[in-house]
């Protein structure tokens, strides 16, 4: 027999089906396998089995021996693994790797096993301690403790009674030792606690909704507060009920422990969780867990669109506008796409919810094609927190220079007081977004990247926030030698440092990535202020979203301007939804929340516009203004990015594929409604220069964006970087 076998070596030239010849008939589709080639060995997944080669079979190697029983791909992961390919220019090994668990395909981790020591059935155990020698005390008590606590792990029995005792009564055939497999399971310490609720007549609507409707996607539109979650929740019960299984996507690992909590409370080990913050041996385990059957439900960030479950019934995708479904490095796809192809493959619904819908999921469903499906309202009718502007141009007029106005404090007091909770939010990590230099003026900058340093106090460090460099925090000028040394924009860590001037006695807790690098940090942080042992958490945009805290009265928004002054074209979006987001924190349970928002631009619509929840006015005038300005939906925007490390060689890049393009532009012109050519706004990144050709076309024409990317991708080469975005969500 031949396979046709997808090789793990991601290389433009050998992005290519090998065959190869097999006799071992427990190979099969989607099995993992070494093969031999060219000089090297390599896995790889056969996607196709024959009984004739297309090559003469005399020149087939032979695959050298499966690597796995049970076949790595099912029949839908293969579909989907080539979809990505062709969806996502990308090379077939590339779009492999998405399907399996990194430690998986370098073999590094492997199955793990446990010895468990249980008395024999039928065991009489008074006979037994009769028969046992006078001094044997230890094996007596070892038979003792294994009556009253069942089976063990021969670790512990050994280490209570020593290895003698436990190795006498195995020998004396009264207890048998057995390998099982053991689960590394994360999270072993989350506390399960099933709410129960009952749903309310609206939630139970948005049920029947789903269920009811011949559409595949349906978008839930439901204010923060408004039991999204336990309608999730009630169609995963139906999906497994009918025997299905079911994929639930969360914007952030953050928020991946509080939704497991709740599935493990409803589900047990049905529930599955896949991400990159589990150590390797525990998402390997997990992700064999979903494969054998064993867990129905998988739970992540946006990589767990490809867990391995057969006969999915349903596909979640909570706070679907959020940025963190696009993929921002090859292969660039954007998660709501692949869910859709992979419902409309296995016949699944599709649920998208979210309080702020993006703008092209919403015109979606003005448009008919998603089934619409509203709660306006929260839960028993709990108020939306009352949003108060605080002017800083006022602030700053008045003569107050902190980073907090005087509404904010006086409302921190007060909170504080009666002993509730506050959120304090920053979008901005580290003490100080930049430090200059007070005598010239000087900026200190990263050597490899065009862009400020950010200083953080509390390892004394100027650390580039784009490539990761770290330097040692100056104590003079790097220009002119002058001490005089000057903080420009306020950090999550000197908010918390005002903060305990202020109130020395309050707890404060921060979270944002420098705080939650450890294992499970995000977890213990939000576990931590959960549990009360803090009154206060600043965070950056990893507290806006889902987290559900019934003790939080206050929301304090220190720059509410910081995401509106980006040139992006969804600038105005980011900033509706993040406002809406943090506000959504506050007044979640019995007592009323308030939110504070500090501003320098109070008149600015989109932010009056939040502050009154009024998402569709949101929605209608921006709408209006991406038709007006040929932007997305109404257009795809298409970057070609080329970079190298020596400017010259990008320029010249840069004009050879201008060339072309230029050419297909003018064969286009009616398709395009932009068309230029410039240096990246940030013009080097890690040493490289960077242009970039710029295009706004028609949406949906694929032909077109394909050609694109068959013109750019030929310039490549070891020192040219060109990649292809298409409405990515990051120009920078
Ligand atoms: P969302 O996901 O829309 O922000 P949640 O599902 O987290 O909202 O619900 C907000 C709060 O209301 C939670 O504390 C939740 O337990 C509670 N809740 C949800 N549905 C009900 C219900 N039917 N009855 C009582 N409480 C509910
Ligand atoms: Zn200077
Ligand atoms: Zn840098």
């Amino acid at each position: 027999m031949f396979a046709d076998v997808i090789v793990d070596i991601n290389n433009v030239e050998v992005d290519k089906i090998f065959e190869y010849s097999f006799f071992d008939c427990k190979i099969t589709l989607g099995s993992r396998v070494v093969v031999p080639f060219g000089k090297k060995v390599l896995e790889g997944i056969v996607i196709g089995i024959k009984e004739q080669s297309v090559y003469p079979p005399e020149k087939i190697k032979p695959i050298l021996r499966l690597l796995e029983q049970t076949p790595a791909l099912t029949k839908e992961t293969l579909a989907m693994m080539e979809y990505v390919r062709k969806t996502c220019y990308v090379t077939r090994a590339l779009s492999m790797r998405l399907f399996l668990p990194s430690e998986m395909r370098k073999g590094k981790v492997k199955e793990q096993f446990t010895r468990t020591v249980a008395l024999i059935e039928g065991l009489d155990l008074e006979q037994a301690i009769n028969s046992t020698k006078k001094n044997a005390i230890k094996q007596r008590e070892a038979l003792q403790y294994l009556s009253e606590n069942g089976k063990t792990k021969a670790s512990i029995v050994a280490e209570l009674f020593g290895a003698s005792a436990l190795n006498g009564i195995v020998e004396k055939g009264f207890a048998i030792i057995e390998k099982e497999k053991y689960f590394r399971s994360p999270y072993k310490d989350l506390t399960f606690n099933d709410k129960n609720v009952e749903l309310t007549e609206k939630q139970k609507n948005a049920v029947a909704s789903v269920e009811n409707t011949d559409k595949t996607t349906s978008l839930l539109f439901g204010v923060t507060g408004s039991g999204k979650t336990e309608v999730y929740l009630d169609l995963i019960k139906r999906t497994i009920a009918k025997n299905k299984t079911a994929i639930m996507l969360v914007p952030e690992i953050a928020l991946t422990p509080q939704m497991l909590k709740q599935l493990r409370a409803k589900f047990g080990d049905d529930a599955a969780i896949l991400h990159s913050g589990l150590s390797a041996g525990e998402r390997f385990d997990e992700w064999w867990r979903l494969r054998n059957g064993e867990a129905r439900i998988a739970i992540g960030a946006r990589s767990a669109i490809f867990a391995p479950l057969e006969n999915v019934g349903l596909i979640i995708i909570d706070e679907e506008h959020d940025g963190s479904y696009t993929s921002e490095s090859a292969p660039r796809y954007a998660t709501v796409d692949i869910a859709k192809f992979r419902a409309n493959l296995s016949g699944a619904k599709l649920i998208l919810g979210s309080a702020t819908p993006s703008i092209e999921s919403y015109k979606k469903a003005m448009d008919g094609e998603y089934n619409l499906i509203e709660l306006p309202d929260r839960i028993n009718k709990r108020p939306l927190p009352e949003v108060e502007i605080a002017d800083m141009r006022l602030e700053v007029r008045r003569g107050n220079n902190s980073v907090f106005s005087s509404a904010l404090k006086f409302e921190l007091e007060k909170c504080l007081k009666n002993n509730n909770q506050a959120i304090i939010f920053l979008n901005q990590r580290g003490y100080s977004k930049t430090v200059i230099c007070t005598e010239c003026g000087h900026v200190q900058k990263c050597d490899a990247c065009d862009v400020s340093l950010t200083y953080h106090r509390e390892d004394n460090s100027l650390l580039c926030h784009y490539c990761g460099a770290k330097y040692k925090m100056i104590t003079a000028c790097t220009e002119c030698g002058s001490p005089f040394i000057r903080y420009g924009g306020t950090g999550t860590e000197r908010v918390v440092e005002e903060l305990k001037k202020l109130y020395p006695e309050a707890r404060i807790l921060r979270m944002d990535r420098d705080t939650t690098q450890s294992k499970e940090g995000h977890f213990k942080i939000l576990n931590q202020f959960s549990a009360r042992e803090a009154d206060i958490l600043v965070g950056t945009q990893m507290i806006a979203k889902g987290h559900d805290f019934p003790f939080v009265t206050l929301v304090g928004i220190l720059d509410a301007d910081m995401s509106l002054h980006f040139s992006d074209f969804r600038s105005g979006e980011r900033t509706f939804q993040l406002l809406t987001q943090v506000a959504g924190r506050s007044g979640r349970a019995e007592q009323a929340g308030k939110v504070v928002l500090q501003t320098y631009s109070p008149e600015n619509s989109v932010l009056r516009q939040a502050i009154n929840y009024d998402y569709v006015g949101f929605y209608n005038q921006e709408i209006s203004i991406r038709k007006a300005t040929a932007f997305p939906p109404f257009t795809d925007v298409v970057r070609v990015l080329i970079s190298s490390e020596d400017d010259d060689t990008a320029l010249s890049a840069t004009k050879a594929i201008h060339g072309q393009l230029n050419a297909l532009y003018l064969e286009n012109r009616e398709k395009f409604k932009f068309f230029g050519c410039m240096k990246a706004p940030l013009k080097r990144l890690q040493n490289k220069f960077r242009y970039q050709v710029l295009m706004r076309i028609d949406a949906g024409e694929e032909e077109l964006l394909q050609t694109i990317f068959i013109t750019c991708d030929k310039y490549k080469s070891r020192s040219i970087f060109v990649s292809m975005e298409v409405n990515s969500n990051n120009l920078t």
